[in-house]
């Protein structure tokens, strides 16, 4: 079945008459994720969300399209870890520049971007993004922020954790391996305890904080802990994506 809220799938035939209101753009990442995930699994995660939150939209009339996902993030911490790919910062602005030079032109003026990786950083994109294209309302979104993980898992995590190997138990079980090769996920922190309190940052060099590339015990993940997730981060995106569709961007604020 050809999705229409989904461009990869679409077809001139059904463009060429038809106008959207928002386009919302995932953006992943290429990186190990601990012993037992691929190495795509931002891209995965970040897609199958915006994906099913889309098709719940388009049934309730909303003209919202899918654009294809970004697989590369920033790694720059990660430079030493084989094959994890980086894209910097800078690179991400320019890649932003012609998409939305594209959308503005054809009258989207809406654009979310729905984030799957901890490293990509939207913040000083979009205010500069902002300057260049007054017209366009661009809004970003990083999915493990939706809810209270805590409801969900039992154990903390950022990266190939409980959470992560729960979705992907979930959405690509052929992907995840069995689980003798699960690494803990140990995470080592700085010594100066600034950073740990967290006002203080500077970026961890990946391969000296976790020996498995994992932070988080993903030990108690399963695939229903990530459907529940799944579901609930899907209903709270479907929500959003109609408010964005219905706001006139004229009169944002109460
Ligand atoms: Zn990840």
């Amino acid at each position: 079945m050809i999705r229409p809220y989904v461009l990869a799938e679409t077809n001139w035939e059904s463009l060429k008459d038809e106008q959207f209101e928002l386009a919302v753009l995932p953006w992943g990442a290429t990186e190990a994720h601990n012993y037992h995930l691929p190495y795509g699994t931002d891209n995965y995660q970040a897609q199958s969300f915006v994906e099913a939150a889309a098709k719940v939209s388009w049934g309730k009339g909303k003209k919202v399209i899918v654009l294809p996902t970004i697989p590369f993030g920033v790694n720059t911490g990660q430079k030493d870890i084989y094959l994890d790919m980086n894209l910097n910062p800078s690179t991400q602005l320019a890649i932003l520049k012609d998409i939305v030079t594209v959308l503005n032109r054809q009258g989207i003026y809406k654009l979310l971007l729905f984030n799957g990786h901890g490293g990509n950083n939207f913040k000083p994109i979009v205010r500069e993004l902002g300057l260049l294209f007054p017209d366009m309302f661009i809004s970003f979104s990083f999915f493990p922020q939706m809810l209270n993980k805590t409801q969900y898992f039992k154990e903390k995590g950022d990266h190939a954790d409980e959470m992560e190997t729960s979705l992907m138990l979930y959405l690509r079980p052929d992907l995840v391996l069995p689980k003798d090769k699960w690494g803990s996920g140990d995470e080592k922190k700085f010594k100066i305890k600034a950073f740990n309190e967290g006002w203080l940052w500077a970026e961890r060099q990946w391969s000296k904080v976790s020996s498995d590339t994992g932070i988080g015990n993903p030990e108690f993940a399963t695939a229903d802990k990530g459907e529940r997730f799944f579901n609930d981060i899907t209903t709270k995106l479907d929500e959003l994506f109609c408010a964005l569709c219905e706001a006139d961007l004229k009169d944002l604020y109460e």
